[in-house]
């Protein structure tokens, strides 16, 4: 599908769903702690979106199962939320959801930590967060993807992490993934051009060890290669003639 424009209009919807996202994902985020399932955080995902008058976008996308994907640990992304994964002290988990507000989407992911985690687990969370906010920076009308990719690339393998390069960022708007495709690693001033109006997705899936990852019998969850921990940091942005709007902030 070709990229879209949207209006002003449009971009406001957009700002909500991108709002009641990060409520969510926040809400759940905070209350994560050992012993809970990942089913039970899907849950809270999921009556968050109900009290805010709106739906997941995840649920039945492709026909994934889950409000959110929850991926702990080594699981990189796409972590289907079950009844009987507990969460423990010490790890990391990746809540990725969007809500459909008004025919629109939102997408974000965030990595918590459960409880007190090891300081290769903190370096990971930092290092992730940072790139992406990297990324954002060059997400400025007249700039390419590539400028967008590059930085998200650079920072993160200047520092000896890996990473996930079969999967990417996209566009996004009345569908969750839109063109362009946004990946994490290319060459600055490569890649379609950023235009005022655009919203894409800018999202880092990156590991502590090698790029490589494969999926599970499930069919869904993608996991590290190596078994080394992976985190996930993923805002949805505005072009702007006064630079990137983050949708999914509160
Ligand atoms: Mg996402
Ligand atoms: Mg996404």
């Amino acid at each position: 599908m070709s990229i879209t424009i949207k209006s002003k209009s449009e971009l406001a919807i957009m700002r909500e769903a991108g709002r009641i996202t990060c409520g969510a994902i926040w809400y759940a985020g905070e209350r994560l702690k050992p012993g809970m399932t990942t089913k039970e955080v899907d849950d809270l995902i999921g009556k968050f979106y109900r009290e805010h008058g709106c739906k997941s976008a995840f649920k039945g996308l492709y026909g994934f199962p889950g409000n959110a994907c929850i991926s702990v640990n080594e699981e990189v992304i796409h972590g289907i939320p079950k009844a009987s994964r507990r969460l423990k002290e010490g790890d990391i988990v990746s809540i990725d959801t969007g809500a459909a507000y008004k025919g629109f989407n939102g997408d974000s992911c965030w990595t918590f930590p459960v409880g007190k985690i090891s300081d290769e687990a903190k370096a990971l969370l930092e290092v992730t967060e940072a790139s992406l906010w990297e990324g954002i920076k060059m997400a400025q009308a007249g700039n390419r993807v590539g400028d967008i990719s590059h930085a998200v690339e650079e920072y993160c393998a200047s520092r000896g992490y890996g990473i996930v390069r079969n999967y990417c960022g996209h566009g996004i708007g009345r569908e969750v993934h839109e063109s362009p495709e946004v990946p994490n690693w290319g060459r600055a001033g490569h890649g379609p051009r950023l235009v005022s109006g655009m919203t894409i997705c800018i999202e880092p899936m990156i590991n502590v060890k090698g790029d490589d990852v494969r999926s599970l019998k499930d069919g869904w969850t993608v996991v590290t290669k190596s078994g080394s921990l992976s985190a996930h940091f993923e805002h949805a942005i505005a072009i702007t003639p006064d630079g990137p709007v983050v949708l999914t902030q509160p």
